[in-house]
């Protein structure tokens, strides 16, 4: 099976402060550094890394080709990442002392992906291929259907939140990956309780908590956390996404590949760093043993 995935490519810049600065100031910045970055940047390389055949649509400008091929050099196939002239993606991560952040998100050309774009990459995709998907595009609602009406399984992960989309998404998705803060939306957006609400089946990360799977019929399950020493939890959920969806592309049963996830995103977060920071199956697997 082939993954398919849909999304966002940034340069995350991450400045590390003695606070994060107020309105009117200025603060000296005691160190920066950069790397390949995006959620769905994140998940492809994650998926690679789990070993699946991962193909990306998305784009860069001409100021992020070095991102493309990064993500090549994971074993993304790129063949679908185009170059426009505009500038790419980007977030600024102020961290303070403490570890706290704040962010800011510039989307660039992530927001200018077209349909034919779309359209030419899912044209050799197979009935049961998976298209992975979030929410820093354009396009995720459209994406989704055209995918769905191939016979493809749509993955979408819920993330950054936003109530409209996950409304008008919701019918052509068969997985739905959220974090507990975005399960609450969901429940708010969708103004139903639990037990009532008509879901796809849909997996709660639950941070150092671990993660819920529960089945569009009723059935449910809980994989605890792995305990780790913590360093910088950036990333994990989209580490857990990506070796999730390449767990089930691979065929495992969803306990098998809640585990596979669960242990990949366990091994993140004892690293600083996103897309970089990623493990490899190899390391995965031996974790897990
Ligand atoms: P982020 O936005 O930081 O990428 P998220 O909010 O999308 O994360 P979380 O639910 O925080 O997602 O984490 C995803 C998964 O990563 C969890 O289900 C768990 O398996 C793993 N994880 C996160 N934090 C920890 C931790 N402190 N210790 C071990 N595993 C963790």
């Amino acid at each position: 099976m082939t993954i398919y995935s849909f999304g966002s490519i940034n340069a995350d810049h991450f400045y590390r402060l003695p606070q994060l600065p107020q309105p009117g100031e200025t603060i000296a910045c005691s160190d920066y550094s950069t790397g390949l970055g995006g959620k769905g940047a994140n998940q492809s390389v994650a998926a690679a890394r789990a070993g699946a055949r991962v193909v990306h649509i998305g784009a860069v400008g001409s100021d992020g080709v070095w991102m493309r091929d990064r993500m090549t050099e994971f074993g993304v196939d790129c063949t679908h990442v185009v170059i426009l002239d505009a500038p790419s993606g980007h977030a600024i991560i102020n961290v303070d002392a403490d570890g706290e952040n704040s962010i800011v998100v510039f989307a660039g050309v992530n927001r200018a992906l077209t349909m034919p774009q779309v359209e030419a990459a899912l044209a050799q995709a197979k009935t049961g291929d998976v298209l992975l998907l979030q929410n820093e595009t354009n396009l995720t609602v459209d994406a989704a259907r055209f995918a769905q009406e191939r016979g493809l399984n749509v993955i979408y992960s819920a993330a950054p939140f936003d109530a409209g989309t996950v409304r008008e998404i919701l019918p052509f998705v068969s997985l739905l990956l959220v974090n507990e803060g975005e399960a609450r939306d969901l429940r708010f957006a969708l103004g139903l309780t639990d037990a009532q609400v008509p879901l796809p089946d849909m997996v709660t990360t639950r941070g150092a908590q671990g993660a819920l799977w529960q089945s569009s019929d009723g059935a449910h399950f809980s994989v605890p956390a792995l305990k780790v020493a913590v360093q910088d939890t950036t990333g994990a959920g989209d580490t857990f996404a990506g070796y999730l969806a390449a767990g089930l592309a691979e065929g495992m049963v969803p306990q098998d590949a809640m585990q596979l996830a669960t242990a990949a995103a366990a091994l993140k977060v004892t690293r600083a760093g996103t897309a970089d920071a990623i493990p490899a199956r190899a390391e995965v697997d031996a974790f897990l043993k």
